[in-house]
């Protein structure tokens, strides 16, 4: 008989764990199944923010896909997906390479949303991809070199638009980075700035009150300017020009806006609504019952009609039901519907605050920090066992976080 062909767009957390647990379930030879990611490592978006700020190693960050595909029943491509003929059930790759597929799960994640704003396009970094981030700690680097030659202080000044999670997380970071890049570079500590700048009234807003108090305090204590109320106009890579006619000569801004489905999901013809793809209660495509999404690129509505936010933790849950859905469905199996259990959210605030709730219960500081840890050690765990959390440890214990001036040229 023929094997049914599986091909899964995106080796983000969606992408891993429906494969990990297609390997699982799948038995040897029942079907070819196939990953396709733009890169073959697999970054760990939850800490991005510390790639950006440099207070985390890459090899800490990334993992390489095909050895987490160890068992045999999946291949993984490298190519960047380009395009997708539904008709023809064929995924077109940048290389000019084809695909064909007759189950397909498209899980690629987000782009960042700029809303249009002037400037932020092209000047602003990004906190989207491995790469994107990894060029603002470049950045960063730069602007500490070239102020020893010309003392402009916008050199020093860096800015973070977005209070929200992961503005708040890029912030902790920055402040933490600050201290060994200004010793490296011989450089008061005094002269750098940052700047958090939020349209609305509040940080970090959804959060309990308990914990936006927290977080406003300890980011002030750490000489962060929290700019509430203030929306961006427009950035010319020099100056940040604010509604309330306010200019901040900044040569750094990092966008953390908001987020959408990734851009290439409107060129795919499947659904989209807004910017991500509408699927049902099974996770499949409205319309298709060969076609699934999930994770950031999916747009899955609660009871309420209310749809579920794009985090980790919802891919990570989509993906355990997406890889038994996609192993009953070829074999002629009823399918399960998707149910969410929310856990939590923790936002770390550097390495040694966070805020969030557990369960039920808020949690704030340094205890907050130690529980953000055991959500990333879980996630290891989910994806490769004890093996990878204790390879990953051991990593981030033999090379901590440092600047020096030799790693710089
Ligand atoms: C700084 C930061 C902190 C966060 N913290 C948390 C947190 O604490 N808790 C939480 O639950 N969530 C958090 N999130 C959100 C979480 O990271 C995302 O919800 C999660 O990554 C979504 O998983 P995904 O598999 O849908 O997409 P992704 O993880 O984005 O994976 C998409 C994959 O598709 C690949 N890809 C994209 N386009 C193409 C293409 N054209 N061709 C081939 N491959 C492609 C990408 O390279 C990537 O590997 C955070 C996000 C950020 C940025």
């Amino acid at each position: 008989m023929k094997k049914s062909k599986i091909v899964i767009l995106g080796g983000g957390y969606g992408g891993l764990i429906t494969s990990r647990t297609l390997e699982k379930l799948l038995k040897q030879d029942e079907a070819e199944v196939t990953l396709i990611n733009k890169h073959d490592y697999h970054y760990i978006a939850t800490q991005l923010h510390k790639t950006g700020a440099g207070t985390a190693t890459d090899e800490r960050n990334t993992l390489n896909i095909p050895s987490l595909l160890s068992k045999g029943k999946i291949d993984f491509k490298r190519g960047t997906v380009t395009d997708l003929n539904i008709n023809q059930q064929v995924v077109m790759l940048e290389s000019g390479e084809t695909v064909d597929y007759d189950y397909l799960l498209i899980t690629l994640g987000f782009d960042v949303d700029t809303f249009g704003i002037p400037g932020i396009e092209e000047f602003a970094f990004k906190i989207r991809s491995f790469r994107s981030t990894k060029a603002i700690q470049n950045h960063i680097i730069k602007q500490f070199s070239s102020y020893q030659e010309d003392k402009d202080p916008s050199r020093l000044t860096f800015a973070v638009a977005g209070g929200g999670f992961t503005g708040v997380e890029m912030i902790g970071e920055l402040f933490e980075a600050m201290p060994n890049l200004c010793r490296v570079y011989n450089i008061p500590v005094e002269k750098t700035r940052i700047i958090n700048i939020e349209a609305s009234n509040t940080l970090l807003p959804g959060f309990a009150e308990e914990a936006i108090a927290f977080a406003s305090k300890y980011i002030k204590k750490n000489r962060v300017e929290v700019l509430t109320s203030s929306k961006i106009l427009e950035y010319t890579g020099d100056i940040i020009k604010l509604d309330n006619g306010k200019e901040i000569e900044a040569k750094t801004l990092v966008w953390s806006g908001g987020v959408r489905g990734n851009k290439i999901l409107e060129t795919l013809g499947v659904p989209i609504q807004k910017g991500r793809v509408r699927v049902d209660r099974e996770l499949k495509v409205h319309g298709f019952t060969n076609i699934f999404c999930l994770g950031d690129a999916s747009l899955f509505l609660k009871e309420d009609n209310t749809p579920l936010p794009p985090t980790a933790q919802v891919a990570i849950q989509q993906a355990q039901l997406c890889g038994k859905n996609l192993v009953s469905v070829i074999r002629g199996e009823k399918l399960h519907a998707f149910e969410y259990h929310h856990k939590g959210t923790v936002a770390s605030i550097g390495n040694r605050a966070a805020v969030g709730k557990v369960g039920d219960i808020k949690v704030t500081g340094s205890f907050a920090a130690l529980l953000k840890q055991v959500i990333e050690a879980r996630y290891l765990l989910v994806l490769g066992g004890p093996r990878l959390l204790l390879k990953q440890l051991f990593k981030s214990k033999k090379t901590q976080p440092k600047v020096s001036l030799s790693n710089l040229k």
